[in-house]
């Protein structure tokens, strides 16, 4: 007693020099890209309209590891490495014999792992001649986040934020004004997919979606002046959240375990991507039976309800056709508090493991995962964001699954973000006025309406 150790840290040192690409050992064939026009695979031509090239080289590579550029090291090195910590407190609480570890991400200086991939395209865009850049955001999470690299590297910066998130949760707009960049609530009158959606919808509450949509008419209109940036889904974006897993495989080593299970929630799949794949190649490679959960809304049920097909990226199809389990591209989610968890599809990636059976899926109720979080904040002391509720959610059931079968199981989860900025939806939740949201699913009217490919 009173010498149990808590917290698991690196130093600058120990901050990783690569970053783990999944694409070199992944054990199903790569589904392909396709160009939403042609529907044939995309070549790096198109791409380029939206991306730096570099970033087009990482989407597209499979070298199993790829250097850190020591000006994003640099960068890295004002939040990482992030403490890994032992949940003892909750694991008393729960009365589990299970070991629960999290990763915390929320002590990024933008409050989420979303930093990791925005200082990485801010570097490639500013190096290969990028003056300005054009994205979306849901609760504000990615907006923050990219609008500090920018500001770092110098680059200008438009943000296309969901309009119900614009108005209903001001302080990421704040922060991402007072580093300078421009943000409009989605849809807005500011491109031609968003004046013809204002003018059928004018009360529409925005959709991730429809803001991808604004943000890519935004690069692809500008005659090669501004690039697009995206926060999720591309395997470069997962790839360069891998510091989290490759942090955590030190971290483990340091506590003398190995997770039996770990966890993430997915919007995306980047932050789950991000600590899993370095332990998913050890269960490739080295013979470890480790299992994966991804943890989704039952909102937006895109792993464990979605059709497994070839889908757009963005509500007006102008963004790349991806293979990807997805609720439709025209999905317009319930007002959920976990913004970032709304999307309608999810990395290539994630699919071809879970289709695969490599990793597993389950949907949670939102009032359960804030009674989880609450939990966590009670016994942790951390407010978490809404999204991390869920991979909490699941954690606390893993571990109450051991506890009836008097497991000793090594339990790891990515606490993806803080909730500091989301306290309007916990004061909901105090004052009972949270529902558990649901979305039916009809896979007959998504087969519908996706595009006809011939792959
Ligand atoms: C954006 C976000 C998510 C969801 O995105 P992923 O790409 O699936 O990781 C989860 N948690 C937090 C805190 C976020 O900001």
């Amino acid at each position: 007693m009173n010498n149990e150790q808590y917290k698991y840290l690196l130093t600058e040192h120990d901050l990783p020099k690569t970053w783990y690409n999944i694409n070199a050992d992944m054990p199903v064939p790569l589904t392909p890209v396709l160009n939403p026009q042609t529907k044939e695979p995309i070549t790096p031509e198109f791409l380029n309209v939206l991306f730096p090239m570099s970033l087009i080289e990482q989407e597209m590579s499979t070298e199993r590891y790829i250097d850190i550029p020591e000006e994003v090291r640099e960068i890295y090195k004002l939040w990482r490495p992030t403490p890994l910590l032992r949940a003892r407190r909750l694991e008393k609480a729960l009365g589990t014999p299970a070991h629960i570890y999290y990763k915390n991400e929320g002590a990024s200086i933008s409050g989420s792992h979303k930093t990791n991939t925005a200082v990485a395209q801010a570097f490639y865009n500013k190096v290969d001649g990028t003056r300005s850049l054009t994205t979306e955001t849901g609760a504000g999470q990615w907006g923050a986040a990219l609008a500090v690299a920018c500001k770092f590297f110098d680059l200008n910066l438009e943000v296309f934020m969901v309009k119900r998130s614009y108005y209903d949760k001001p302080y990421r707009r704040i922060i991402i004004q007072s580093y300078d960049a421009e943000i409009f609530p989605s849809p807005s009158d500011r491109t031609d997919y968003g004046r013809k959606f204002l003018k059928e919808h004018p009360d529409s509450p925005g959709s991730l979606g429809i803001a991808i949509s604004e943000a890519v008419e935004t690069a692809v209109k500008s005659n090669g002046e501004k690039k697009y940036s995206l926060g999720s889904v591309l395997n470069h974006v997962l790839l360069h959240q891998t510091v989290i897993g490759q942090e955590c495989l030190k971290q483990m080593e340091m506590a003398d375990e190995y997770p039996d299970v770990v966890i993430g929630c997915v919007g995306g799949g980047s932050n789950f991507g991000g600590i899993a794949f370095p332990f998913l190649y050890n269960n490739f490679k080295n013979g470890h039976q480790t299992r994966f959960l991804a943890v989704e809304p039952i909102a937006t049920p895109t792993l464990t309800k979605g059709l497994y097909a070839f889908d757009y990226g963005d509500t007006a199809k102008m963004a790349p056709i991806l293979k990807m389990f997805t609720l439709g591209h025209d999905f317009v989610p319930a007002p959920i508090h976990a913004g970032g968890l709304r999307y309608h599809g999810m990395a290539p990636q994630i699919c071809m493991l879970h289709d695969a059976g490599l990793v597993e899926a389950v949907s949670v109720p939102q009032l359960e995962t804030f009674d989880a979080g609450i939990l966590f904040a009670k016994t942790e002391g951390i407010i978490p964001a809404p999204e991390s509720c869920h991979a909490i959610r699941t954690a606390i059931d893993e571990a109450l699954d051991a506890k009836e079968k008097e497991e000793e199981r090594v339990i790891l989860f990515n606490l993806s973000g803080h909730g500091l900025l989301d306290l309007s939806a916990y004061d909901s939740y105090h004052q009972g006025q949270l529902v558990n949201e649901h979305f039916e699913v009809n896979q007959e009217e998504i087969l519908q309406r996706l595009p006809k490919v011939d792959f």
